[in-house]
């Protein structure tokens, strides 16, 4: 397949800001895509070479990346740096740099996806001592074959700087127009996509066995499941009402969630966002070996903790073990603990469609049998009366909790679904303010004062899952310490963008813009009607959307969330909805 069709739809996507052209392009491009390479046209239009689990990165440094324009253009590593520095961006760059060359005698053959595929690949694998080296010579051969174009998205792949902004959900819709016709057929390759988390794989079945065999994939050991998520409550009386009476809660611990996977002596650590972070915690890997069963998938939450006291520590201490290097002195610093939760998988057999008793009952058995105290249950107790819902929240609070999980007896585990069969009952939703939200950096205004050269205020949006925007509620300038302002500024050039983003939607101008990447978890005294904040517009009063007064940044960066997860517009409209009736005494 000639790469130059991927560089014609990529320019196209570019350039326009209608989510609906987007798709269209999309669809268009999976109909020309030949079946054995489709998957790795899936993973390309992602930004990368291959689903998010298998841990891989293309990891080019960016010195490396401009020696090799130079050396494939023949030209000083000055020259190359001035055109980066006019241009603002390798691709760009890389582009204006391929110009230079004497083109018409280079481009004999084709630059066909296959081979930039292959390299890409190869330039990911590539690890260990003079690794920058090898991965320098493999971009450069690329480079010298490819018109100014294709030179410009290659370089971006490299880089990992293609901003497409195409969710998960477009590509799913592309896909069943593009082989069903019918884009009410994503719902079966969302149910494929829930069990399995790799796009590539489920766009390869669709499109050469069809339709039923995406239905009939099954869990497969080290490919992630996409975890089940909770509802809101605001008062225990509220969720034992919704839970038929009769309940299990569990601590709502604040650490990290882990999916854990295991074969024999092999094991395999997901974070929430299904990316491979075994690395991260490699002394819950070895402990997990304790565990007496072949094969199994269980979740956890992974909790910092005080070894003298048994205490827990809050969520922000396991940042320490967010590191590529010293590791292995962030294990002894930043001792931690496994709480297990769930079972999805053992032996061979799915336990997802087992009720939430049977599961639990199964991993009491596993987990005491194990004998390791790194690894522990959930503290969990069955409930049946709210004072007792209130007694149990007292304690998890007490042990340095951030409120209760509530589960139905009877559920099954939902793959990838928020659902009210778990409901996050937290201490702060027992105010008449708001909850903490999880909101997306969409752009900026400058600072101004001790802020110079630094952001003042950051737009934030959250997520209309209806149509795949992020829609703004408010601008944040509070809750941030100098640290953490740098740490989001340093994040932020990454996703520095020149115009608003399509999937962003706002009545606000802003001095900069980003692609809709991070998450941050923001304190609100209020949700009040606005003109000009677009999130939820209409649904409460015409020509209205809902904002957050008074917000503030808690100092949390929602490294664990995609863009995808943040709160929904139906979360906002209900939580306006629950504050009012808060206000009006419940009329
Ligand atoms: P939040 O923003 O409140 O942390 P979330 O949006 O990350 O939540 P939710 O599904 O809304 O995800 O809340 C459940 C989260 O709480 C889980 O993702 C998990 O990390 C954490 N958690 C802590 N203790 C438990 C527990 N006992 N059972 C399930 N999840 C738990």
């Amino acid at each position: 397949m000639n790469f130059s069709l991927i560089v014609d739809t990529f320019e196209q996507m570019e350039q326009t800001s209608s989510r609906l052209a987007l798709t269209d392009y999309l669809v268009s491009l999976l109909k020309r895509t030949p079946s054995d390479i489709i998957d790795k046209v899936i993973y390309l239009i992602q930004g990368k070479v291959c689903p998010d689990f298998e841990g891989i990165e293309l990891g080019l440094a960016e010195k490396m990346a401009i020696r090799a324009l130079a050396q494939s253009a023949g030209v000083d590593v000055p020259i190359i740096e001035e055109i980066y520095r006019k241009t603002g961006d390798l691709g760009d760059a890389a582009k204006e740099v391929a110009k230079l060359k004497n083109q018409t005698t280079l481009f004999d053959d084709k630059m066909t996806v296959e081979r930039v595929y292959s390299t890409l690949d190869k330039i990911a694998r590539t690890l260990g001592p003079g690794s920058q080296e090898a991965k320098l010579r493999l971009v450069s051969s690329l480079l010298n074959n490819a018109t100014p174009r294709e030179s410009r998205y290659i370089m971006k792949f490299v880089m990992g700087t293609l901003r497409l902004g195409i969710a998960d959900y477009s590509v799913m819709d592309a896909l069943a127009l593009a082989f069903t016709e019918d884009k009410s057929n994503r719902n079966t390759l969302e149910n494929a996509y829930n069990v399995s988390s790799d796009l590539g794989a489920i766009a390869k079945l669709l499109s050469t066995t069809g339709l039923e065999s995406v239905k009939s994939l099954q869990i497969t050991l080290f490919k992630p499941i996409r975890p089940m998520l909770a509802e809101r409550a605001s008062i225990s009386e509220e969720a034992l009402g919704k839970m038929g009476r009769k309940a299990a809660a569990e601590y709502k611990l604040d650490g990290e969630r882990i999916q854990v996977h295991k074969n024999k002596e092999k094991v395999e650590l997901f974070s929430r966002r299904l990316e491979k972070i075994t690395d991260h915690y490699p002394d819950v890997a070895e402990a997990i070996k304790s565990i007496r069963v072949d094969e199994a998938i269980l979740e956890a939450e992974v909790v910092a903790i005080n070894t003298n006291t048994d205490e827990f520590l809050p969520f922000q201490e396991l940042m320490h073990r967010r590191r590529k290097y010293g590791i292995k002195l962030a294990v002894e610093n930043y001792p931690v603990v496994m709480n297990f939760f769930d079972v999805l998988y053992i032996d061979g057999d799915n336990k997802t469609s087992l009720t939430y008793i049977h599961r639990r009952k199964i991993l009491e058995k596993i987990i005491k049998g194990s004998h390791n105290e790194k690894l522990r249950l959930v503290p969990q107790t069955i409930v049946e009366k709210s004072e007792q819902i209130d007694k149990f929240m007292a304690s998890a609070i007490e042990n340095g909790c951030e409120g209760l999980m509530i589960k139905q007896l009877t559920s099954t585990y939902r793959a990838g679904s928020r659902a009210s069969a778990w409901l996050k009952l937290k201490r702060e939703y027992r105010s008449d303010i708001a909850d903490t939200l999880d909101l997306v950096i969409t752009g900026a205004l400058y600072g101004r004062g001790r802020r110079v050269g630094r952001y003042g205020a950051l737009l934030l949006g959250a997520y209309d899952s209806k149509s795949d925007i992020f829609r703004s509620t408010c601008k944040v300038g509070t809750g941030f310490t100098d640290q953490l302002l740098e740490e989001l500024y340093n994040n932020l050039e990454n996703h520095l963008i020149t115009h608003r983003h399509a999937r962003v939607d706002t009545g606000m101008e802003m001095d900069v813009w980003f692609e809709p990447k991070i998450v941050i978890e923001i304190i609100a005294s209020e949700i009040t009607l606005s003109p000009s904040h677009t999130a939820a517009m209409n649904s409460i009063r015409l020509g209205y959307g809902l904002a957050l007064r008074f917000p503030k940044f808690t100092g949390k960066i929602r490294y664990d969330k995609k863009p995808e997860d943040a709160t929904d517009i139906e979360e906002l409209v209900s939580l306006y909805k629950k504050q009012m009736r808060t206000i009006t005494g419940g009329r």
